[in-house]
């Protein structure tokens, strides 16, 4: 009897059991379907998460930005619903909000690795990239993996660079060391190699290439393992419903060139100057730019104009000089022509507050003439008009449009702009043959001297980031870590 009622107690226990199970497997279910699409549409908000980067989400000056950041608002456009931006602090928690249903997806640079598909869903990849072993140029460089031991490789925790270390120790080599670091953020590692105080790290080649411009001691030794991808990851425990969107959103920005254009907008006009021009342009800075800062400064103020974009000017014109001239004539340090000096109202163009006044009124016209189009390329098209003028920069605008291009996006533009030297093309413009492959560099020169400004600008003190702000994306390190990439208003 005894015996009877014990195991009737134990039925009852074990139903018990299953009945929560079932329920906490209910709730967890339900809890990860309030990021399905229908949800979504219901509350209108679409919340994501993300990490601080160059290349995923960071602060333009006040307003945030990032290639991640900005394909994500694209998406909740596309959707119709609000952006609700979380960072995570680790890549471990990314995926773990993910798989936990707290998020709709992760927009992370994540790279799509098979022992994260275990635990997250991915939609289509939107860039390939490979990893690159980063080192300092005045050390040896390392040619081949058997160069790494003896040396202090650094990389993120729970990064997919980890994980392809440890395959390769699991794999190949047994004797491979690494440390880990949970909270750096790619361009500490990166400056950590800089500054000396790591042998190596290894970055993905879009981050290498967007950073290695703001480290000129650095360089890539080499490319490891395959190619990989990245992309958006969603929760397990959605319906698809929100991942099949996100398909044909992908199908769509691939097809209008959106998605071109994001990636020209963040990475078109890297890898422009190399290391020695950085080094360059850094010294100069230091020595030179103090003199002409506040004029820059007051004229930008009177057009409205970003003042470190007009010293980004000066210094491609001149390397902010004063006296500068050039072989045909054009003299000062915004380098003005006779004619243009004359409109402009200047008497000297060897005097600097003239011609910076003279320059930033000249440029801020140019703007004015181009004032249907919407930023940054406006600022780009202006910028060439400024180096090749307004006349040819029509004539390759119409050759954009002849060409099935879009005649006010800068990505077609400077395709369009090397053809005024063929003859087949510049014949049927109204301005004629120009050497159009110069505004072309010129702009992405401008560009990088501008990123390098404002990076500049950052202090290398402790940021501290506002407890109240959801969406803070500075970080808690001593460097100067998010070099800000172009996005001017
Ligand atoms: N793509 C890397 C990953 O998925 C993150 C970026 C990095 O650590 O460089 O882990």
């Amino acid at each position: 009897m005894q015996h009877h009622a014990s195991k009737q107690q134990w039925l009852l226990k074990a139903s018990f059991a299953l009945c929560l199970l079932c329920i906490v497997i209910v709730l967890a279910m339900s809890s990860g379907s309030r990021y399905d699409y229908d949800d979504i549409m219901d509350r209108g908000t679409l919340k994501i998460i993300t990490r601080n980067s160059f290349t995923t989400y960071y602060q333009d000056k006040d307003q945030p930005s990032g290639f991640e950041y900005e394909l994500a608002k694209m998406f909740a456009q596309y959707l119709g619903v609000d952006l609700e931006v979380e960072v995570a602090d680790t890549l471990e928690d990314l995926i773990s909000e993910v798989e936990s249903g707290n998020v709709a997806f992760a927009a992370a640079g994540l790279t799509v690795t098979d022992s994260r598909a275990e635990r997250v869903r991915f939609a289509s990849s939107y860039l390939d990239v490979t990893q690159k072993l980063v080192y300092r140029i005045d050390q040896k460089r390392p040619k081949k993996l058997a160069d790494l031991a003896g040396k202090t490789l650094v990389v993120i925790s729970h990064s997919s660079h980890a994980q392809y270390l440890r395959e390769l120790q699991q794999n190949e080599l047994p004797q491979l060391s690494w440390i880990e670091r949970e909270d750096a953020e790619v361009a500490e590692l990166v400056q950590m190699v800089e500054n000396g105080e790591i042998d190596y790290t290894i970055v993905d080649s879009n981050e290498f290439d967007a950073l290695s411009g703001f480290y000129p001691n650095v360089a890539g030794a080499m490319d490891l393992g395959d190619k990989q991808q990245l992309a958006w990851a969603f929760s397990k425990f959605s319906d698809n419903s929100l991942l099949n969107k996100s398909r044909e959103f992908f199908q769509l920005v691939r097809e209008t060139g959106l998605l071109s254009q994001l990636e020209e907008r963040y990475y078109g006009h890297l890898n422009q100057i190399d290391n020695v021009g950085t080094l360059t342009f850094l010294r100069q800075a230091d020595e030179r730019l103090h003199r002409y800062q506040n004029l820059f400064e007051k004229e930008a103020e009177t057009h409205e104009i970003d003042w470190r974009l007009l010293a980004a000017i000066g210094y491609q014109e001149s390397h902010w000089k004063a006296r500068a001239r050039s072989r045909t004539g054009v003299r000062g340090l915004m380098m003005l022509t006779r004619s243009t000096a004359k409109e402009m109202g200047v008497q000297n163009r060897l005097n600097a507050e003239q011609s910076i006044r003279g320059g930033a009124a000249y440029f801020a016209k140019l703007k004015k003439r181009f004032d249907h189009i919407a930023e940054p390329d406006r600022t780009w098209i202006a910028l060439a008009a400024y180096n090749v003028g307004a006349g040819h920069v029509k004539d390759a605008q119409k050759i954009t449009q002849q060409r099935g291009g879009n005649p006010d996006r800068w990505m077609d533009v400077k395709e369009s702009l090397p053809l005024l030297t063929q003859k087949k093309y510049y014949k049927k413009t109204q301005y004629g043959y120009a050497r159009g492959y110069e505004p072309v560099e010129y702009v992405q020169n401008i560009r990088r001297f501008y990123d390098l400004l404002v990076w500049r600008e950052q202090p290398e003190q402790n940021y501290t980031a506002s407890s109240d702000s959801e969406d803070s994306f500075l970080t808690a390190s001593g460097y100067r870590t998010i070099p800000p990439l172009t996005v001017v208003n």
